[in-house]
């Protein structure tokens, strides 16, 4: 089990299940600027630089809002809507139920905090800084269910390069592999920022294409499944975040469904939305809302700061 918060439902019957996700990052590379040296990652040779503590800092704001920009507040999971003892037992639904007259059916929305810290942490993970003209950094993330194995051998849990933040086109590299039409579809490239792809995996989401026998991880044991073919083997699949493309789509709620089941202890009934509204729940923030909540924030920044100067 992740660290979770369970919130309480707001008037629209919307209840926040928060994972939380407890990050160190360290930088890789050289100690001293100019210096660069050659690792081995993942196989890869790759010539690494040094890190500035300014980049670090940068590295760590921009993760920060992308991860949560991609995961946190689009995926749903409306509760079972039978009665028990199929569904929920009455004590547990109310929890999802707004005391005062709400119109919608309940819903939970999947949220995402990504906490930085050098200590009590559950991921600790590399970060790098290959040298110009350098092969593409090959980036990765075990997923939750590995980290005792990874834990027992000493290993980081995670490497990423300084340009995982940055927005990446990839090109269709799957010509071999797609089983659909891909070669007439190859203007299209698909961008993805790998941060989030990763972020993914340490949620505990596999790649979208997992089913494929090139794609099973072998039991307990560190196996690498990254052949193109997991990517996925159709331009629909190769999209997906869990791909090489960005799009969040309703499977990924699953490690919040985890965490429901567990919390819960009803298994069945469930179902993930990227459109609540399709199931009777209350519709994501507006525009208007989202627009409001921004621009009181940034009153509340401007008085705080007139305030600081009144004292100053
Ligand atoms: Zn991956």
């Amino acid at each position: 089990m992740p660290r979770v918060t369970l919130g309480t439902p707001d008037c629209r019957n919307i209840t926040p299940l928060t994972i939380h996700l407890r990050i160190k990052f360290q930088p890789g590379g050289t100690e001293k600027p100019g210096e660069s040296k050659v690792v081995k990652v993942q196989g890869k040779q790759i010539k690494l630089g040094h890190i500035s503590p300014g980049e670090l800092e940068a590295f760590k704001a921009r993760f920060q809002y992308v991860v949560t920009d991609q995961w946190s507040g689009k995926l749903y999971i409306a509760l079972p809507d039978a009665p028990p003892p199929l569904g929920l037992p009455t004590t547990e639904f109310r929890k999802f139920m707004y005391p005062g007259l709400a119109r919608w059916n309940p819903c939970v929305q999947c949220k995402l905090k990504v906490e930085l810290t050098d200590s009590d942490f559950d991921w600790w993970v590399i970060v790098c800084k290959p040298e110009a003209g350098q092969p593409a950094f090959p980036s990765y993330m075990y997923t939750p269910d590995k980290l005792k194995l990874v834990n027992s051998q000493g290993m980081p849990h995670g490497m990423l390069s300084l340009n995982d933040v940055k927005v990446s086109k990839n090109l269709p590299v799957l010509k071999q592999t797609a089983t659909d039409n891909w070669n007439a579809a190859e203007s299209i490239s698909l961008q993805q920022v790998v941060a989030g792809h990763e972020v993914g995996h340490m949620l505990g989401l596999h790649h979208v294409n997992y089913s494929h026998p090139l794609c099973h991880e072998k039991k307990d044991e560190l196996y690498d499944n990254n052949d193109p073919i997991c990517y996925g083997d159709t331009v629909f699949k190769a999209a997906d975040a869990m791909g090489y493309g960005s799009e969040v789509r309703a499977v990924h709620a699953r490690p919040w469904l985890r965490v429901l089941k567990h919390l819960t202890g009803h298994k069945k009934g469930w179902r993930l939305t990227t459109d609540p509204l399709s199931l009777g729940c209350a519709t994501p923030e507006t525009l208007l809302e989202k627009a409001t909540s921004a621009g009181k924030a940034l009153l509340q920044n401007a008085l705080g700061q007139m305030r600081g100067l009144q004292v100053g």
